[in-house]
C-alpha cells in the first residue's frame, strides 16, 4: 500500500472529516484517490485500533498520575446523546477530572444495551466509576445534572462519594421556568428579573461553601429581596449582603399574580431539595466544551457504526485534553484578548469570551507514528483482518439487526405493487 494512502486515510478520520464528502471532492478536483472501500478497510482494520491504542495509552498516563498524586478525584459527569431530540442509538457518558480539566474516561452506550433510552445515562456512569474502582483510581467527589436516576444511584449506591449538582444546569432550569411564566397576562415583570434570579443559584451555591441549609436559606431570600424586603430572611442569614440599591428598579408586590408564580418556581418541591446540593466550587462547564468538540468529530445527524462512533469518540478526547488548559492569548501589545458574541437566547445582549491560544494537534503524532507501526506488523489487509478477529471486544448488536429483517427482494416487490 502507498504510505500516502494509509496517512491521508488516516488524516480523514483523525481531522473528524467525512470519508465519502472527502472523496467527492477528490473527484470534483480530479485527484486521484483510493476508492470508499479500500478507504473502509484502512479505517477499520488499521485507523480504528490505531486510535484505541492511542487512547488507552494516555488513560493510563492519566489514572496512573491520579494514583500517584494520592488524592482521591472531584470529578464531573455528563452524558450526551447521538442525535437531537428523543431517538438516540447511543450515548457517551464522560467522567473528567474537575481539577486539571481532563477527561479520564469516556463510556459509550448502545440503545439496546439497556431497557430504554432514559436508563442509557446512568449506565454510563455505571460503567465509568466501575472502571475507575477496577483500576484502584479514589473518587471523592462527583458533580452532574439532576438526572432522577443519577441521584437516586449516587444516595444509596456510591454514598461514600459526595454528590454536588451543577449550577449551570439549576440555573438554566430555573431561568426557563421564569421565561415560561413571563409570557403570562400581567407577570412580565418576572421577566425583567429572570437573569438576576437565575444568577442568583450561582452566589447561594459559590458562598456558602457547601453549607446546605444556608444555600437554602439565601436561595429563598430572594422572594423578600424581589419585594424591597432585604432583612428578616432567617436565622443562618437574616438579611442582604449587598450595599444601597439603584431606585429604579422595580419591585414585586407581595400576594400579586407575578408574585404567586414566582413563588411557586422558587419553592418547586425539587428545586428545594436539589438546590442544598448545589456544587459549591468546581462546575462541569468543561464538560459542555467538551460536547462542542465532540459534535464536530461526531456530528448528531450523521449515523456512524459502534466502532467508528467509539473512535471518534476517544478522538474528541485526545484532542480535548491536549488543548483544554490553554492559556488567554494576548496581542503584541500585550494586551489579553476577548471576543465579543451576541448569543440568540441573550436576545442582543453582548458575551465577553476570553481568546484562547492556538490549539497544538501533538497526539496526531502520535497516531500517526502508531498508524505507520501497525501496518508494518500486519501488512495486509487478511493479517490485519486475522489480528483484529482476535484482539477485537465483543460489541453490542446493532439496533438494526436486532428486529428480524424482511428480505430485499420481497420489499422492492411490495414497493413495485404500490407504485405501478
Ligand atoms: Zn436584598
Amino acid at each position: 500500500m502507498p504510505l500516502g494512502n494509509l496517512i491521508v486515510a488516516g488524516a480523514v478520520l483523525f481531522s473528524g472529516s467525512s470519508a465519502s464528502k472527502f472523496l467527492t471532492l477528490c473527484q470534483h478536483a480530479s485527484i486521484q484517490m483510493f476508492s470508499i472501500g479500500t478507504y473502509m478497510n484502512i479505517q477499520n482494520l488499521y485507523l480504528v485500533p490505531t486510535i484505541e491504542t492511542v487512547w488507552q495509552r494516555e488513560q493510563l498516563h492519566l489514572l496512573t498520575a491520579a494514583r500517584e498524586a494520592g488524592e482521591p478525584l472531584r470529578l464531573g459527569g455528563d452524558g450526551r446523546c447521538c442525535s437531537p431530540g428523543h431517538t438516540a442509538k447511543y450515548l457517551s457518558y464522560t467522567l473528567m477530572d474537575l481539577q486539571t480539566n481532563k477527561i479520564v474516561d469516556t463510556q459509550l452506550v448502545q440503545k439496546n444495551e439497556v431497557r430504554n433510552s432514559y436508563a442509557m445515562e446512568l449506565e454510563g456512569l455505571k460503567r465509568g466509576l466501575a472502571f475507575l474502582e477496577e483500576e484502584q483510581v479514589e473518587v471523592s467527589h462527583l458533580v452532574t445534572d439532576r438526572h432522577s436516576q443519577i441521584k437516586k444511584y449516587m444516595r444509596e449506591e456510591q454514598p461514600e462519594i459526595t454528590h454536588w449538582f451543577d449550577c449551570w444546569h439549576v440555573a438554566k432550569g430555573v431561568f426557563k421556568k421564569l421565561e415560561a411564566v413571563a409570557k403570562k397576562k400581567n407577570c412580565e415583570i418576572v421577566g425583567q428579573w429572570a437573569r438576576s434570579i437565575s444568577n442568583h443559584t450561582y452566589w447561594c451555591a459559590m458562598s456558602c461553601e457547601g453549607n446546605g441549609e444556608l444555600v437554602l436559606e439565601k436561595w429563598c431570600s430572594i422572594l423578600n429581596h424581589v419585594c424591597n424586603i432585604h432583612e428578616g430572611h432567617g436565622s443562618q442569614f437574616p438579611r442582604c449582603e449587598h450595599g444601597d440599591l439603584d431606585d429604579d428598579r422595580i419591585w414585586f408586590r407581595k400576594g400579586s399574580k407575578a408574585y404567586v408564580e414566582l413563588e411557586k418556581i422558587v419553592n418547586g418541591r425539587l428545586l428545594l431539595t436539589d438546590i442544598r446540593k448545589l456544587s459549591p466550587a468546581e462546575q462541569t462547564s468543561g464538560l459542555e466544551a467538551f460536547h462542542k468538540v465532540l459534535c464536530h468529530f461526531a456530528p448528531k445527524l450523521v449515523h456512524y457504526f459502534h466502532a467508528q462512533m467509539e473512535a471518534r469518540l476517544q478522538l474528541a478526547v485526545l484532542q480535548f485534553n491536549e488543548n483544554s488548559s490553554r492559556q488567554q492569548a494576548t496581542t503584541r501589545q500585550g494586551d489579553t484578548m476577548y471576543r465579543v458574541s451576541f448569543p440568540k437566547s441573550r436576545k442582543g445582549e453582548g458575551v465577553a469570551k476570553e481568546v484562547k491560544v492556538k490549539q497544538t494537534f501533538n497526539y496526531i503524532d502520535q497516531l500517526n507514528e502508531e498508524l505507520v507501526f501497525r501496518r508494518e506488523v500486519h501488512s495486509s489487509f487478511a493479517e490485519a483482518r486475522r489480528a483484529r478477529a482476535m484482539e477485537e471486544r465483543e460489541r453490542p448488536v446493532p439496533i438494526s439487526q436486532s428486529e428480524p429483517r424482511a428480505r430485499k427482494c420481497d420489499i422492492v416487490a411490495a414497493h413495485r405493487s404500490r407504485f405501478n
